[in-house]
């Protein structure tokens, strides 16, 4: 593989001037943010995204946005005439770009259980569709990938001779589609492998994770090699999180290591944050600690170490277990390079928990906050979508 390649960043924005949402935006556009903003970290998990003065976000009820001028949540919808039924405002989002001004997304229908690849054009508020899977067609959860013009997606086609009515008949593969919406034909790159799931697309190849392992598959020749193997690794499986940045795949593995708490007895297994290298098929340990949740931006971590911790312990607890607040995020939320160097504490706080999606925009964290404060027992733990300024100490929750 070309080494020069591997060094371009991989989803490039486009965007030099800040555009301005609606005409409430008046303020000056953050100039160093949007320099910030040249590489884009994928996530599928994270579905918080900052663009501009916003940051959208899914909150089971749909795409939101977060003005981070004023503190205002709205629907990322701006249709006077929406009635709350959009594509924009269904239950179930994915997404994980934001590419030329245009939020790329999946969402899946109610009653229809269609799933519909589409984007948010942020300027205009226009909502444009790429193509609608039926539910026997879809691959539910993977949101759309786009380089290079192109939208990648996962998407099951009827095989030779298949019954239209029998699921077990549509087989999975990566597809792709011309990402402006111009309407060009489905090209069908690559059959995937049962439960073999499309992570990021890079470069013409696609990085699938399937039977435990990450593979390395290019979308022109279908060459497909392993590039890590988590079982002989030693990890059991990925924990959620992940990224891809600057040609490298960002990752929580979990171990068969455990801690117990002293508590309930029960035990709880850990994970590590790894890095893999496609082009070089090695893989580290970007930290010696294990860590819960993680975001990248494109020259930092944020993250949360892994700790057992207990709140609202009530004195007679071995009659009461279920009241203990069990948390298994440190109270302490790091930054730190992206080889694990520079590690330094941004905001401490007992009664949070950063085991959520957020992301980091200047000394600013915005995403999901478990609020334990106040607390008396698990059963109605208090989520919100919050920001915490790391220079002032000062949490906002919405
Ligand atoms: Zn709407």
């Amino acid at each position: 593989m070309n080494k020069r390649f591997m060094r371009v960043p991989i989803f490039i924005l486009t965007v030099t001037i800040l555009i301005c949402v609606l005409s409430s935006c008046s303020e000056q556009p953050d100039e160093p943010y949007h320099e910030m903003l040249n590489t884009v970290p994928v996530s599928q998990k994270d579905n918080v995204i900052e663009y501009g003065n916003y940051v959208f976000y899914e909150s089971g009820k749909g795409i939101m946005k977060y003005d981070r001028s004023t503190g205002e949540i709205r629907s990322a919808c701006v249709d006077p005439e929406c009635k709350g039924n959009c594509l924009l405002e269904s239950p179930l989002n994915y997404f994980s770009q934001i590419v030329d001004g245009k939020l790329y997304f999946a969402t899946m229908t109610a009653y229809t259980h269609e799933y519909t690849y589409a984007y948010l054009d942020i300027q205009t508020g226009i909502v444009t569709v790429l193509r609608i899977c039926e539910e026997i067609e879809s691959v539910m959860g993977i949101p759309p990938l786009v380089e290079n013009g192109y939208c990648y997606y996962s998407c099951k086609k009827l095989k030779e001779n298949g019954n239209k009515q029998d699921p077990q008949d549509y087989l999975p593969y990566i597809c792709r589609i011309s990402a402006d919406g111009s309407g060009s034909e489905e090209v069908l790159c690559e059959l995937l492998g049962e439960s073999d799931i499309l992570l990021f697309v890079y470069n013409g190849n696609a990085i699938t994770h399937y039977d435990a392992k990450l593979h390395l598959v290019n979308l022109s020749t279908g060459e497909r090699q392993i590039i890590f193997d988590q079982y002989k690794e030693g990890y059991t499986f990925v924990n959620g999180d992940l990224a891809f940045l600057n040609g490298k795949i960002y990752l929580l593995l979990k171990t068969n290591a455990s801690v117990t708490s002293e508590y309930t007895k029960k035990s709880y297994k850990y994970s590590y944050l790894v890095c893999v290298d496609p082009e070089t098929r090695t893989h580290k340990r970007v930290l010696e600690t294990p860590v819960v949740s993680f975001h990248i931006t494109n020259n930092k971590i944020y993250y949360a170490p892994f700790e057992l911790r207990h709140l609202n312990i009530p004195e007679d607890y071995e009659n009461n277990l279920s009241q203990i607040t069990i948390m298994l995020a440190s109270p302490d939320l790091h930054c730190c390079d992206l080889d694990g160097k520079n590690d330094q504490i941004l905001y401490s706080n007992p009664t949070l928990n950063y085991m959520e999606s957020f992301t980091v925009v200047q000394d600013k964290l915005y995403g999901w906050l478990i609020n334990h404060d106040e607390q008396t027992n698990t059963e109605n733990k208090k989520m919100y979508f919050g920001e915490i300024d790391f220079k002032t100490k000062e949490i906002v929750i919405k």
